[in-house]
């Protein structure tokens, strides 16, 4: 079986669609064909300033909303990064191949950073997408299921790949990056034009937040000039994202969402995607609840991730400790 590996990180306590349809669902689904390893990306959290109490809160709702959502420690890794101390020791490594250039290239950083006085901008935020290139090729991972905008971060993984093994003899798998394309970027409802974020919040439909709070959300989504519903991303990006998220969660096809609608307006599609959302995260709601309730055994299922990841983790790193020329201690 290949090996899948991806991230998400703990900085809010609910997750949005776009985390939902553009990385967790397809988490789901490579649990049949891959052996797949799935984390809770602590590490990358303290990039921004997290408050200790809310963080460890918000690392177990992630884990809880990950398996609400259908990932199944049993067959999947489901872990928590800091649990395995090898992610932040190949991080270092893989800063040390890494041109301060390269780094000052990534998009995201530019976006998130220009969003901060620079005093406030750790190095960390500079330096993360290096830390993610650590969490991925630790597994050998063959492919790393995200949206849209980490393609950029998955080429430097590859990048960095490439560089260690030859300079030290062939030791990782260069990954491939894993995007499906109809939701691999899900847009901001009062910024059509924007990436929905956890970092910006104000047109963002959260997976926790009352449901009723979503329904009026979309129904305030900001829309187009015209009244006909198709989809149209350069013309239309409001209704076509309303489109997308329909279709996702529905498995109806754009095509025939069109058809649906023609002859009514973007009031219609608005109430309606808010009732279909509202039918998606009401027993969604109740599993992360029912996770909760028992953190004890919440915490046992991530602390057997954890070992079994440490295993291939562990592994990993020896052999590129090795390889580097680091003394093996006796
Ligand atoms: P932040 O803005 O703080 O980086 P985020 O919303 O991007 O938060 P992450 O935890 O960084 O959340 O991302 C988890 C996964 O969700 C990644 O695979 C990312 O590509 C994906 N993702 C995030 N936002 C979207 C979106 N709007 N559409 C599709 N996929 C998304
Ligand atoms: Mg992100």
């Amino acid at each position: 079986r290949p090996r899948a590996l991806s991230g998400i990180q703990p900085t809010a306590g609910s997750f949005h669609l776009g985390n939902y349809l553009g990385a967790v669902r397809q988490w789901v689904a490579l649990q049949e064909t891959h052996d797949a390893f799935y984390c809770v990306v602590d590490l990358h959290a303290i990039t921004v300033e997290q408050d200790p109490k809310t963080l460890r809160q918000n690392t177990r709702v992630s884990a809880a909303q990950l398996l609400a959502l259908g990932i199944d420690p049993d067959r999947s890794t489901l872990f928590v990064q800091s649990h395995v101390p090898e992610h932040a020791q190949l991080g270092w490594v893989m800063q040390c191949l890494t041109g301060f250039g390269e780094a000052g290239r990534m998009t995201q950083f530019k976006d998130k950073s220009a969003r901060q006085t620079a005093d406030h901008v750790g190095v960390g935020l500079f330096t993360y997408p290096i830390l993610q290139a650590a969490d991925i090729l630790l597994y050998q991972a063959h492919h790393v299921p995200v949206g849209e905008d980490q393609r950029q971060h998955l080429e430097l993984t590859r990048d960095l790949a490439q560089r260690f093994n030859t300079r030290y003899g062939k030791t990782f798998r260069v990954p491939e990056v894993y995007i499906v394309k109809d939701t691999a970027k899900i847009y901001d409802l009062q910024d059509p034009t924007a990436k929905m974020s956890k970092s910006v919040p104000a047109g963002v439909v959260e997976l926790l937040e009352d449901p009723k709070r979503s329904a009026k959300k979309i129904r305030s989504a900001v829309t187009d000039t015209g009244r006909e519903v198709v989809f149209d991303a350069a013309g239309k990006p409001g209704v076509s994202n309303l489109l997308t998220i329909y279709s996702a969660l529905t498995g109806e096809s754009i095509a025939s969402l069109e058809a649906a609608y023609s002859g009514k307006g973007y009031g219609d599609l608005k109430k309606d995607l808010g009732e279909v959302f509202t039918e998606f995260v009401t027993p969604f709601q109740v599993k992360v609840r029912e996770y909760l309730d028992d953190p004890g055994e919440l915490d046992k299922v991530l602390a057997r991730g954890a070992e079994r990841a440490r295993e291939v983790a562990a592994g990993t790193l020896r052999r590129a400790y090795e390889r580097i020329g680091f003394l093996a201690p006796a």
